[in-house]
């Protein structure tokens, strides 16, 4: 019997991605459900082929039977009977509920969508204890540690280092950085994702999220964790263990490896798909340390994670506002790190125990930095 997958965002880069996946493993999982936010042309293409037993779209339906519609739909998906893993591929805060739904269901989730672990990762965890559910990450750095742990204890882990490309403005100066477009932002060197994750690894938030995340799904402290660039992409994560012996995952960047393993683990299974690692052609692995006067709004993540609480909640949602407001051409590129900095200087970090206090949190930290890119 073939295992049910839901695939929440199934029209974005994860989403289309997964389905490659799974169009090679169908003799092992079978697409039962997809949701997509406003790509209904996409949407009705994939559901076409795959014939799931549940369509949702966010926006934009045309109220017909059987579909799914508004935001509701995403839990609905998350959470049907016929449903064993669902691949969270949303991107932002509006993934959270369907996770934290699964979760209580006691299914797996495969998760891509990072920033809802970073807004609220004391209830994610709380709700997979709660329901028998597990996260699974799908982040390719996050895999790496995973596939390294090879299931050891944390107790016997020292230290992960996590990986980053540096991003396309590696390399330039600062007042270069601070006034660069949308379309500069979007060329990233070595991974083609979607727009949102794209810049935050041009301003490095990508990789404070990761941080975060990395700290909820390991059980480690922020001082455990390390990031170093790795311009090449090659090595995801490295993994320290007490006795000092490293260990890392490595492969040519794409995505599809960890969604596999995401669907998959602690298994392995033959994939034909993904391109055969080949040392040669890899060449050279170089690895610098991540400087903090080029990427100030790492600085700023690390320092909300340090914090606690809500202050991690309020790091993302400053974070996502100022995103769409660089991407729109509303503000300049060097004015995101600013605007996060204007929601953290004023965010008094509460207990996130309660998904009252972490939207709460959130819609504050929305107003504020929108208020705060406009001054
Ligand atoms: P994307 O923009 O390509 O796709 C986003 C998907 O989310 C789309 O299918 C869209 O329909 C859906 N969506 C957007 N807003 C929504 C809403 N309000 N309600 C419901 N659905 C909504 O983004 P992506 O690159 O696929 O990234 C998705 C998530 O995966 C992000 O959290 C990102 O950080 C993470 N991630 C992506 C990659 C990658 O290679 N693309 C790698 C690691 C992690
Ligand atoms: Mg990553």
């Amino acid at each position: 019997m073939s295992v049910g997958v839901a695939v929440l965002g199934s029209t974005g880069s994860i989403g289309c991605s997964a389905l490659q996946v799974l169009a090679r493993q169908r003799d092992r999982f079978r697409v039962v459900a997809l949701t997509a936010h406003s790509n209904a042309e996409l949407l009705e293409r994939q559901a076409a082929e795959w014939r799931p037993a549940y369509v949702g779209i966010v926006n934009g339906g045309k109220g017909e039977a059987g579909r799914g519609e508004g935001a509701a739909c995403l839990v609905e998906a998350a959470t049907r009977p016929d449903v064993r893993i669902v691949v969270n591929g949303i991107v932002g805060a509006a993934g959270l509920e369907a996770t934290l739904a699964a979760l209580k269901c006691g299914k797996r989730v495969a998760l891509a969508n990072k920033e809802t672990l970073v807004m609220a990762g004391e209830l994610v965890t709380q709700a997979a204890r709660q329901g028998g559910g597990e996260v699974i990450p799908v982040d390719s750095e996050h895999s790496a540690v995973l596939q390294c742990l090879a299931g050891r204890p944390s107790g016997e882990l020292a230290r992960l280092i996590l990986t980053a490309s540096g991003g396309p403005f590696r390399n330039w100066a600062p007042e270069r950085v601070a006034a660069a477009s949308p379309e500069e932002a979007l060329r990233h060197p070595t991974w083609r994702m979607g727009k949102k994750i794209t810049v935050d690894s041009a301003t490095l938030v990508n990789k404070a999220l990761e941080v975060i995340e990395a700290h909820f799904l390991f059980d480690v402290t922020y001082d455990q964790v390390e990031v170093v660039v790795h311009p090449q992409s090659l090595i995801h994560a490295f993994v320290e263990f007490v006795d000092g012996s490293v260990l890392a995952q490595v492969g040519f960047p794409t995505m599809e490896l960890p969604i596999l393993y995401a669907l998959t683990h602690p298994e392995r299974v033959p994939d034909g798909g993904v391109r055969r690692f080949d040392p040669v052609a890899a060449a050279t692995l170089t690895f610098e340390p991540v400087s903090d006067q080029s990427y100030p709004a790492y600085r700023l993540g690390r320092a909300a994670a340090r914090s606690g609480g809500t202050a991690p909640a309020a790091f993302n949602a400053a974070n996502e506002v100022a995103v769409e407001l660089f991407l729109d051409g509303t503000i300049r590129f060097g004015r995101i790190a600013e605007v996060i900095d204007a929601v953290l200087a004023v965010h008094r970090p509460s207990d996130a125990g309660s998904l009252a206090e972490v939207l709460a949190a959130d819609a504050d930290a929305r107003r504020i930095a929108r208020e705060a890119a406009c001054s």
